[in-house]
């Protein structure tokens, strides 16, 4: 017996390989990803951080998948400038001193010693007559707080103490120094130039480490496009939302696409050390001929793609919102009309994102290739029109957890997941599968 559904279904003709890949992506395998990147980090002090074993299963994880699907992996290697504190500051005189605080990028260690004063610690006559050995004592301001840390070690100091005679700060001494340095205010300074005896303590981990990008292609001929996400997460937290739900799309499209074939060939990347200045995809860009650069036609970024209050946006490649940044290189704006072409498609809404360079498309827009992407925010308060376009809550974060502890396998939208991730199946459907 014939039922009008099978003959609906006779209708249908069968998809092309490009159609199919928007079936093939799943939101449950997307989420599947996510899971995984989760267990990574509650199995690795809970965060996935560059330079932290946390960020090496997860890049061991994406490398597997993509291995199992066919893909040769190349794990890009880079140096970067590690820091974290293990321990918070402990300056000690006649008592431990409330308001020290360990700057970034400090040493570690434990020094008690008389401290002397060194003015403002910028220079080598800042420190004439000063005793190796001591601790420097120098006022904030006129140079660089790595400045300041370089003559102290120079002038033979063991630790540094920078004063404020107005507020407690934070500083950072730029790259990773030998000598514990220390940031304290008013209610220290006045007191510790006239100690005879001076404790300071840091604990931290400072010094060059080395973190990987995960690359991987499709075979086929001509220019290639490129779609990429970071993989790193910031060492406050697991980072699922940011930007566990962009990898786990990629990966996911990655994925699919090798066993679909594509005519086109199609790079994937997933970025390290984002969180510290898009240490990744600047690396990679800067280490590319200038024929290999050619070779690309543009690049696609996914960053926070499932936030819990979301907006959906599609970054504005040709400033045609006004939004500004830049530069805008030619092309841009094709990659936006294309990633439209989903939200238009399907009914749903999207708005322009400022094309700031915030994330890994900035450095290839800076050396001119055009980019492109989606987000669906950070920090950034939802406003009363957004919520009535999006849903949500006004005034309210786009992603209340962004940067911290609670950005976890909870923090994720599913919707928001699913339809950017279905849109970016489309669209790399759109280029790796010509229609002409
Ligand atoms: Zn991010």
């Amino acid at each position: 017996m014939i039922t009008h559904a099978m003959l609906l279904l006779a209708l249908v003709t069968p998809g092309a390989p490009g159609d199919r890949l928007g079936d093939a992506v799943t939101v449950d395998h997307v989420f599947g990803h996510l899971k995984a990147l989760q267990a990574i980090a509650d199995a690795h002090g809970g965060n996935r951080a560059a330079g932290l074993p946390g960020y090496d299963a997860s890049a061991a994880y994406v490398a597997s998948k993509l291995r199992d699907a066919g893909y040769t992996v190349e794990l890009q290697p880079f140096a970067f400038d590690f820091y974290r504190e293990l321990a918070p500051a402990l300056v000690r005189g006649s008592h431990a001193y409330k308001d020290a605080r360990t700057m970034h990028f400090s040493g570690s260690g434990d020094v008690t010693a008389r401290p002397q004063r060194a003015g403002l610690g910028c220079t080598a006559s800042d420190f004439t007559g000063f005793v190796p050995g001591r601790i420097a004592l120098a006022d904030r301001g006129t140079c660089t707080f790595e400045e300041k840390a370089k003559a102290a070690t120079a002038a033979g100091a063991k630790a540094l103490v920078v004063i404020d005679p107005k507020e407690t700060f934070d500083g950072s001494a730029g790259h990773p120094q030998h000598l514990p340095v220390v940031a304290v205010g008013p209610d220290t300074g006045e007191e510790l130039g006239g100690l005879r005896r001076l404790r300071v303590m840091t604990r931290t981990e400072s010094e060059q480490r080395i973190t990987h990008n995960v690359i991987a292609q499709t075979p086929g001929e001509g220019r290639v496009f490129m779609v990429g996400s970071h993989l790193d997460s910031r060492q406050e937290g697991p980072g699922i939302n940011d930007n566990g739900s962009g990898s786990a799309a990629v990966l996911e499209v990655a994925l699919r696409t090798a066993r679909l074939h594509p005519r086109r060939p199609v790079r994937f990347a997933w970025w390290g050390g984002e969180e510290l200045g898009l240490l990744g995809s600047q690396h990679y860009v800067a280490s590319l001929t200038p024929a290999e650069r050619k070779q690309i036609r543009f690049y696609v970024n996914l960053d926070m793609i499932a936030s819990p209050n979301y907006k959906f946006q599609i970054y504005d490649g040709d400033n045609s919102d006004g939004l500004g940044g830049g530069p805008f290189p030619k092309g841009s704006a094709g990659v936006e009309r294309t990633l439209q072409r989903y939200f238009v498609g399907h009914g749903l809404p999207y708005a322009g994102k400022a094309f700031d360079g915030r994330s890994d498309y900035g450095p290839f827009i800076a050396a001119g290739i055009p980019a492109g992407g989606l987000s669906t925010g950070a920090e950034q308060l939802k406003t009363e029109d957004e919520a009535e376009t999006f849903g949500g809550v006004a005034g309210e974060p786009l992603d209340g957890c962004y940067h911290q502890a609670c950005d976890s396998l909870g923090n994720v939208d599913r919707k928001a997941l699913e339809v950017n991730s279905a849109a970016l199946a489309n669209f790399v459907s759109h280029y790796a599968w010509p229609k002409s």
